[in-house]
């Protein structure tokens, strides 16, 4: 656990959260400000700050991150499709520097992202 790092916080029950989902591996979560009617957090519990510190021996916990958002998308009948999202770096939007894959669904979504 990194002391400092809210997600981490969050994880240890020491910031309330509405959980979604928790292993010994991963934890999920409701983003506090949804951008979609399902907008949930995917995290491992390990702290990395961003995929750029991951390396070959976190193959593992970055794969079942992929598959318990396929998961959730699945309970929440996200049936006409939904987008997994991890920004990395401050050009690309992180604000939280836990890594976490964002499962949105619900609605139509564009593309390109802006
Ligand atoms: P990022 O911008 O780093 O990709 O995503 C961070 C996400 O964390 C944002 O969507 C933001 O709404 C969410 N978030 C920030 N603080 C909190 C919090 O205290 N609780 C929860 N549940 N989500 C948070
Ligand atoms: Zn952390």
């Amino acid at each position: 656990m990194n002391s400092g790092c809210l997600f981490c916080k969050i994880a240890a029950k020491q910031i309330p959260a509405k959980m979604i989902y928790e292993d010994a591996d991963v934890f999920a979560f409701e983003d506090i400000g949804p951008q979609a009617p399902t907008h949930i957090l995917i995290c491992p519990r390990k702290h990395f700050s961003s995929l750029n510190e991951a390396a070959p021996e976190d193959q593992a916990v970055l794969g079942k991150m992929q598959l318990v958002a396929a998961e959730l998308a699945r309970k929440n009948n996200l049936l006409r499709g939904y987008r997994t999202v991890i920004n990395s770096g401050v050009g690309a939007g992180q604000s939280v520097f836990h890594l976490h894959l964002h499962l949105l669904g619900g609605r139509e979504f564009a593309w390109p992202p802006g």
